[in-house]
């Protein structure tokens, strides 16, 4: 076991303990020198390669408060349209079909995009409703 004190590729020079027959050492002691970075700019290269790697991906937080304001809508919005179905003039298992036809309806849009876009409930629900008709005409709800 030896110390050395080799320069590096990135020029710096550091510590380093080596093992074993010196026809080991000295060819580890030439990658140093050649291809080798000092444990510092080791580092440096790994965080760098982390940054460049994140380069174009949206930020975490921003698509959390995103989905956060689409989920805050689809709960208004589906609050909005039940408050009109159970004022509607329909019987009773009528409007619990279109209730729930129109929950499935809201089931399939699961992008959060499609509900900031119709945060509106009342355009979403016109949106809807002629789908949530056939969809109840279909299983003969009238
Ligand atoms: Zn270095």
């Amino acid at each position: 076991m030896a110390k050395y004190y080799p320069t590096f590729s990135c020029w710096h020079q550091d510590e380093v303990v080596l093992f074993g027959p010196e026809k080991e050492r000295d060819r580890k002691l030439q990658w140093f020198r050649e291809s080798g970075l000092c444990p510092q700019c080791y580092k440096a290269k790994q965080v760098a390669e982390v940054e460049r790697g994140s380069e174009g991906l949206p930020p975490l937080s921003e698509t959390d408060k995103q989905i956060q304001w689409a989920e805050k809508i689809r709960v208004d919005v589906i609050g909005y349209v039940k408050n009109k179905i159970s004022k509607a003039s329909n019987t009773e298992a009528q409007k619990e079909g279109f209730t729930k036809i129109f929950l499935e309806l809201c089931d399939s849009k699961t992008e959060a995009k499609w509900w900031i876009d119709n945060r509106d409930g009342h355009s979403t629900m016109k949106m809807l409703w002629p789908e949530v008709i056939r969809i109840a005409k279909e299983r003969q709800l009238g």
